[in-house]
């Protein structure tokens, strides 16, 4: 088996010891003035970055496996969204939209009424964050039903603010010491083929959550069901074939609205515009962010038209949501993965993940892989157990960021290692990132 010193540098470039010197310099700054509670997963500064490679402050060369949390999918300083930008910025830098309105804001909503599932008219509200995009989706279907119970799923991750907290489902670090939450959140199971028992029957896992949802809190005071199609942060957990659109289906029968949270996994990303599509669903909202602004801030609810037009005029929105130096980076991205059809892209990079770590699959570390499209993931296990493995995890990261990967852990029991590298990574760069991956899992997983 060869070792991570056998995969030539190609795309990678390491020319000190990671972190490097100016790295370690800059640490020693962060520890002394960014808040310890801002997450610090890999000391390595960023000095610039092109397609799906970063470099740092000290020279080395990395191969991007995080794209920003699956933000760069068009990859990072794409140059038609760094000149988009530049051009923007100096022509209108902000207005605020509610005040003096412009044409790119409205083009954002047009992109994201062409590319939602549903054939149906839609309408859009602009935002900054995946965060703001959930809250404002709650709202409107509160609003629009004139029902307060929201359902949300287990292992579920939908932001940092208080509403969004009470969403997520994972206490530690998202929630620890932060409450009192937003009342009326309901958490029901979500499928999770590997470790629910219900295993590959979505109908069935998706029926005991109903019945969670009619003794917890009944039809008529849910204003409604909230889901990622593939949860992120959980752990890259793929619903069993049948769970969203059982749950969907009984969503639509008692008037609750189904909402799906696609700020991961929109955009491309596993290989249709939007995950929903994989499954047959068609939400009555959809919220996304991320991989939207090709790396600036920029998210969105869409949804049916007359459910968007409930809200009373400056009921939603805000001062800087879809600023226009953001929209004119959107239409760039999106305009990209128009042209490039980075959907087939992102299903061309699962098919590369899966031949080359199909092998790992043998070791008693190694509970399953799983994903969609370009977005994948290990979940790892303590040898002849079932038991999550999070050391394990931690050691492979350290080691492939040593090794110049930038990657990216998740799972409700932080077990689980998800690559997410820009669309646009070559299948030269992927495969040299795999082989150092796959034999530091070889090797880690031997000590
Ligand atoms: C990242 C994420 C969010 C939160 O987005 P922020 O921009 O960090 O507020 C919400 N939902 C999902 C599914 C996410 O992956």
């Amino acid at each position: 088996m060869p070792t991570v010193t056998d995969v030539p540098q190609k795309a990678r470039k390491l020319v000190t010891a990671i972190p490097g010197p100016k790295s370690q310099a800059l640490s020693e700054r962060h520890h002394q003035y960014v808040s310890a509670g801002v997450g610090a997963y890999m000391p390595i500064f960023a000095e610039s970055a092109s397609g799906s490679t970063i470099t740092d402050v000290d020279g080395n060369r990395f191969i991007d496996l995080a794209a920003g949390i699956a933000v760069t999918g068009v990859g990072n300083a794409a140059p038609e969204v760094v000149k988009a930008v530049q051009h923007a910025v100096a022509k209108l830098t902000h207005t605020n939209f509610a005040t003096t309105p412009y044409e790119s804001y409205i083009k954002v909503c047009e992109k994201l009424a062409e590319h939602t599932p549903g054939d149906f008219p839609k309408k859009s509200v602009l935002l900054n964050s995946g965060a703001e995009a959930v809250e404002n989706a709650v709202k409107i279907a509160r609003k629009y039903t004139g029902r307060s119970a929201v359902i949300v799923m287990e292992n579920a991750f939908h932001g940092r603010t208080n509403l969004t907290m009470a969403m997520t489902t994972k206490a530690s670090p998202y929630k620890q010491g932060f409450g009192a939450f937003a009342p009326d959140i309901y958490p029901v199971p979500y499928s999770y083929p590997l470790r629910d028992t219900f295993g590959e029957d979505g109908v069935a896992a998706a029926k005991a959550s109903i019945e969670k949802i009619e003794l917890l809190v009944g039809h008529d005071n849910v204003a409604a069901i909230i889901a990622e199609p593939l949860q992120g942060e959980g752990g890259f957990i793929v619903p069993a074939e049948g769970f969203l659109k059982t749950l969907s289906e009984w969503a639509h029968e008692h008037d609750v609205l189904y909402i799906s949270d696609e700020i991961q996994s929109g955009f491309c990303r596993t290989g249709e515009w939007f995950a929903s599509d994989h499954f047959g669903v068609i939400p009555d909202l959809i919220t996304t962010a991320k991989a939207l602004g090709g790396g600036m801030p920029i998210s969105a609810v869409t949804g049916r038209a007359e459910i968007m037009d409930s809200v009373q005029p400056g009921g939603i929105g805000g001062t800087y949501g879809g600023n226009p130096v953001s929209c004119a980076a959107a239409l760039a991205a999106v305009s990209l993965m128009e042209d490039k059809d980075l959907s087939a892209r992102a299903e061309h990079i699962g098919s590369v993940v899966n031949a080359s770590l199909k092998t790992l699959t043998s070791l008693d570390t190694v509970a399953q892989i799983r994903g969609l499209g370009a977005m994948q993931a290990i979940e790892f296990v303590k040898p002849g157990s079932m038991e999550p493995n999070k050391p394990l995890v931690s050691a492979i990261v350290a080691e492939a960021m040593k090794a110049g990967l930038i990657m990216l852990t998740c799972g409700i029991y932080g077990n689980v290692i998800r690559l997410l590298p820009p669309l646009v990574i070559s299948d030269e760069e992927l495969n040299e990132a795999l082989d150092v991956l796959k034999a530091i899992i070889i090797e880690v997983s031997a000590r």
